[in-house]
């Protein structure tokens, strides 16, 4: 199949964009979190071709895009005063919010599921793909499976040139990894997936939240997972990746020792000058936002540094440190290395 290559800033390529969808045909489109993989949520077989383009677990559920919060009635069973009031405290924006599904559900969005999960983004090119075509959307990451999300159109370019119909340039995502995922078809809530939206934001609109134990934590065997997208590996380069905990000094000088063994670093900017290694920054130590907009480019690019083992340094799982926390500990198989 030819992918078309569409610009947003360009006049008609949003409505080019639109009519596809419309059609079935699958779009990598812009928001603000990360590329998305588009189809009409409501048309089944346009769905069931994002597992395959993408080769997706078909048990793993898509959420579903609108542009517009009076869309969301038509996808659920109810709507329930709390689900309102976290609408209207964060949305728009990098969150998602899972309620029992209407029956105008297709059981691929959400295979084996009496849920459905919904998401009304903030970028504007996403929101006017949405309008323009007049249907929600479902959208997974426009990654190949298994593939660290993406946040260019050239990522998704990459990872889906000839499977999908078109991808839409809209420029860099602006949050960098995937919406914030919370069920609110349990009690208490439960965070499924943490990103820009923090647990402390959530819980200043809910009260207590449970975190979902899979999101810093390996699943145990056998436990079925509560989001099937925790269960697989995830955003894994090649080369093998190791979180090294401890301070900045003691991380310079373990790297540094490994230097004969073809060892690389995923660092910090502040951490580079001192590194006798290869190296790739994702922002800065304390700059949380800053590394969850980079680390999926910086994962992209780890296996061009021609290393044996990658060791990387992690943030506290806490406010947005806890999203790159969650994604790092799976791009790294839950490999951590304490020193000092
Ligand atoms: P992605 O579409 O690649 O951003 O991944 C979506 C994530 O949300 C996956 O981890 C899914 O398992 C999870 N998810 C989507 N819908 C539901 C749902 N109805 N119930 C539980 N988890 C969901
Ligand atoms: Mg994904």
């Amino acid at each position: 199949m030819k992918t078309e290559f569409l610009n947003a800033g360009t006049p008609g390529h949003i409505e080019r964009a639109a009519q596809i969808l419309r059609e079935g045909g699958l779009v990598g489109i812009p928001t603000e979190t990360v590329y998305g993989l588009a189809a009409n949520a409501l048309d089944g077989k346009a769905c069931a071709r994002i597992f395959e383009a993408k080769g997706r677990p078909v048990d793993n559920p898509l959420i579903v895009h609108i542009s517009d919060i009076s869309q969301w009635d038509a996808l659920v069973k109810e709507i329930p005063e709390r689900a309102r009031k976290l609408a209207e405290a964060y949305w728009p924006g990098p969150l998602t919010i899972i309620l029992p599904k209407a029956d105008c559900i297709p059981q691929e969005v959400s295979p084996g599921l009496e849920t459905v999960s919904v998401r009304f983004p903030s970028h504007p090119v996403a929101r006017a793909v949405i309008s323009a075509a007049g249907i929600p959307l479902a959208a997974p990451s426009a990654n190949l499976s298994g593939r660290p999300s993406p946040t260019t159109a050239e990522h998704v370019w990459h990872d889906l040139k000839g499977r999908i119909e078109a991808v839409l340039d809209g420029g860099e995502c602006g949050v960098g990894v995937e919406s914030t995922v919370v069920s609110l078809a349990c009690d208490p809530p439960r965070l499924l997936r943490p990103g820009g939206i923090t647990l402390e934001q959530l819980e200043a609109v809910l009260g207590h939240v449970e975190v979902d134990p899979a999101v810093t934590h390996p699943l145990a065997e056998g436990v079925k997972a509560a989001s099937p997208g925790m269960k697989y590996k995830h955003y894994a380069p090649k080369v093998p990746v190791k979180i090294v905990e401890g301070s900045r000094e003691a991380y310079i000088d373990f790297v540094n020792s490994h230097k004969k063994d073809k060892a690389a670093a995923l660092c910090y900017d502040g951490d580079a000058a001192a590194l006798e290694v290869p190296y790739i920054c994702y922002g800065g130590e304390n700059d949380p936002d800053c590394q969850a907009r980079e680390l999926f480019d910086a994962l992209r690019h780890l296996d061009e540094l021609d290393a044996e083992v990658v060791f990387a340094r992690c943030p506290p799982p806490e406010g947005v440190g806890l999203a790159v926390y969650n994604r790092l500990i799976r791009a790294a198989g839950f490999e951590v290395i304490h020193i000092d």
